[in-house]
């Protein structure tokens, strides 16, 4: 089995729509593929009709975003009831908070580039709320940067002058809501330095203690050693261990099914998870 955990679609930061990642999960051979949308469920429905149609055995889920020891951590949950209201209402703040950070973001771009929210929306599929990835497009649109790599690396950096915040829940409180929502949570890319500064292992074992089920160690962003480390740390804590890709279409380098999750692990996380999250 062919398992992938962790894709996006355009109704966050991906290039390809919600049936799209599902066909070419199919064409890259995946038996199964969760869609992990940042803070949204939006695509579940498309995907889940498209997965059907190819054959192909659909993970709902969501990338939500949080704040942990003043670091940004990506918490992915999988199978939570989309409709629950505490839920809801941290995503709904987390998006209001990004979408007025990105106005800020452009703005500040705006007066050394040619740059305008309007060349920014028009990278955005109708769903997305605007985050540094569609910045980022919309800069190599106007030719100021070659790729959103290499956005990311100057621009749109924590470290310059054009960077905004947004709100983020503390992982550990989002962590609760997942559990409460019926569903199973798993720290996202727990080693990408590349990120910024990774969270210690005492953090890790507060999540653990707070709910987290699992830890993405097989991920690209994730080096040799920090991956040894990740493994270690969820034999001591009993955490499952999940591989994926991160694929965001034309958007990252990341291909479907780079890294994969034993179906094992995946039925651990289909039985731990309590929602029945039919829309
Ligand atoms: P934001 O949440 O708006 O601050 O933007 C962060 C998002 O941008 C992450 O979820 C990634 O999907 C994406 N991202 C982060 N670093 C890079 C990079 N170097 N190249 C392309 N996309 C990136
Ligand atoms: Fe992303
Ligand atoms: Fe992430
Ligand atoms: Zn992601």
């Amino acid at each position: 089995m062919r398992i992938d955990l962790h894709t996006h679609s355009t109704v966050s930061d991906g290039t390809d729509s919600p049936a799209e990642v599902m066909e070419a999960a199919r064409a890259a051979g995946l038996d199964a593929v969760a869609l992990t949308d940042h803070d949204t469920t939006a695509g579940w429905q498309d995907a889940a009709q498209a997965a059907a149609r190819a054959g192909i055995g659909l993970v709902r889920g969501t990338e939500f975003s949080t704040r942990c020891q003043g670091r940004s951590v990506h918490l992915l949950s999988y199978l939570h009831d989309p409709l629950d209201p505490g839920l809801l209402a941290e995503t709904s703040k987390v998006r209001d908070s990004r979408a007025v950070r990105a106005r800020i973001m452009v703005e500040r771009l705006g007066q050394d580039f040619p740059i305008t929210w309007d060349d920014v929306e028009a990278q955005a599929g109708p769903e997305a709320t605007i985050g540094r990835p569609h910045i980022a497009d919309a800069l190599v649109a106007a030719g100021i940067v070659g790729d959103r790599t290499a956005a990311f690396a100057d621009l749109l950096s924590p470290r310059g002058p054009y960077y905004e915040r947004h709100y983020a829940p503390l992982t550990v409180d989002l962590i609760q809501l997942v559990r409460q929502a019926g569903g199973f949570a798993v720290f996202a890319h727990p080693g990408a330095a590349s990120r910024g500064r990774i969270v210690d292992d005492a953090a890790i074992e507060e999540m653990a203690d707070a709910g987290l089920g699992g830890l993405e160690v097989r991920h690209r962003d994730n080096s040799p050693e920090q991956q040894e480390r990740l493994k270690g740390l969820a034999s001591r804590l009993g955490l499952v261990v999940t591989g994926s890709s991160d694929y965001h279409g034309t958007g990252k380098p990341n291909r479907l099914g780079e890294n994969l999750t034993d179906v094992e692990t995946l039925d651990a996380i289909v039985a731990c998870a309590t929602a029945t999250p039919l829309l």
